[in-house]
Parts: structure tokens; sequence; C-alpha cells
């Protein structure tokens, strides 16, 4: 594969479309556990994040990576915002230098974007936030000698249906202990959409 700038550029366009068509769904999810907030956070943070890439032309992918962190860092509060931006960021510094972005070199990025989100909040594996969707995409990719996009987007969902079982221990729904299970975390859905547009893009440009 290789990810190349317009494909990035594809990347976040199909991302921003999909948080936009579910902005009320991602704001109920966040209503049920958190303070509702995450639909409008993503939403205002996508739309930006376009709004900045489609009239920037960039040499490198991790040169529009870094656009894609600093404006989900300035544009978006809450937890959502530094931990996205820090993910993207991760990613730019990652990907830095390289002309080609095949799949060990996006794999390498994901897992520096996955250590990243770690340092930033203090989750781990299990705690009903996003990165129970980063993590096990990181390990399907780990785990596989080619990318298999329909996996990963399977594994998107299925990672993040599991949240619904989880109990909060980090993020604002872990106020609620107990009553946070039986809810999807917000931004695991989030980061499901995120994945799935990674997917579709890789499909239609044969990357
Ligand atoms: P806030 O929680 O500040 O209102 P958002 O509603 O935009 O921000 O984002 C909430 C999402 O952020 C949660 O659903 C969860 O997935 C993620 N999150 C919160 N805290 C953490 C953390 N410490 N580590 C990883 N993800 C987190
Ligand atoms: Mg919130």
């Amino acid at each position: 594969m290789n990810l190349t700038v317009n494909a990035t550029l594809k990347w976040m366009e199909k991302m921003n479309e999909k948080v936009q068509a579910n902005k009320e769904y991602l704001t109920e999810l966040d209503q049920a556990i958190g303070d509702g907030d995450h639909g409008i956070n993503m939403s205002r943070g996508f739309q930006e994040v376009v709004n900045k890439i489609s009239v920037t032309s960039y040499e490198t992918v991790s040169d529009c990576l870094k656009d894609v962190a600093m404006t989900l860092m300035t544009k978006v509060g809450g937890a959502s915002g530094p931990l996205y931006g820090t993910a993207f960021l991760k990613m730019s510094i990652s990907l830095r230098g390289k002309d080609k972005v095949d799949g060990m070199a996006l794999i390498l990025a994901i897992d520096e974007a996955v250590k990243g989100m770690i340092q930033r909040g203090k989750a781990a594996v299990g705690n009903k936030t996003m990165l129970d969707v980063w993590i096990p995409i990181l390990n399907l990719f780990q785990e596989k000698q080619s990318i298999n996009w329909n996996d990963v987007e399977r594994t998107a969902k299925n990672s993040m249906e599991k949240t619904r079982e989880m109990l909060a221990i980090k993020g604002r729904a872990a106020y609620l202990k107990e009553r946070s299970i039986g809810h999807i975390d917000a931004g695991s859905a989030s980061s499901f959409y995120l994945f799935q547009s990674l997917a579709e893009v890789a499909r239609e440009c044969e990357i």
C-alpha cells in the first residue's frame, strides 16, 4: 500500500462526513455516560480539519497530518481534542522524512499514536475509551503480514461494540462506576468512524 497526500485528504473528508452525519448519535452516546459534547467536538474538529487541509498543498503525508493534529488540538476542547491531536501528531512525527507511506510505516505510525495517547490519557486496554478501538486495530495490524481492510473495518466495529459491557475507568464516564455499563463509549464510536473511513479510502484508491 501507499498512503498518499491525496488519500489522506480523502480519509479526513470521509471522517468528516461520517461525523457530521452521526453528530446526534455521538451526542447521545456521550449524554448517556458523559457530558454530551462529543458530537459537537468531533463535528467542529473534523470540519475545521477539512477546511484547513483542503486548501493547503502538502509535500508529504507527515506535513498534512501535522496540520490535522494542530487543528484538533486548537479547535476541540474536552478530552478528545488533545487525545486525537496527540494521535495525529505522533503519526506525523513517525512518518517524517518518509516519501512513501507503506503498510509497515503506517503500522509504526499507529503504534506511536497509541503510545502517545496512553502517555497523555493514562488509560489502559479495557478502560472503556477510544483506546479500546485503537489497540485492537494496532494488534490486528501487527499480527498480519498484509493489511486486510475488511478485517480492519470489522475489528473496529466489534471493538466499539465491546465497550458497551465495559466498566469505565477513565474519562467522565468513570464517575458513574457500574452505571457506565450498558452504553457504547462515545470516543470508541468516533474512532470506529476514523478506521472505517481509512478502510473505505484504502479500498477505493486501492492503496
Ligand atoms: P470530554 O470527556 O472532555 O467531554 P469528549 O466528550 O469529546 O470529551 O470525549 C470523550 C471521549 O474521550 C470518551 O468517550 C473516551 O473515549 C475518550 N477519553 C476520555 N478520557 C480518556 C483517557 N484518559 N484516555 C483515552 N481516552 C479518553
Ligand atoms: Mg464529553
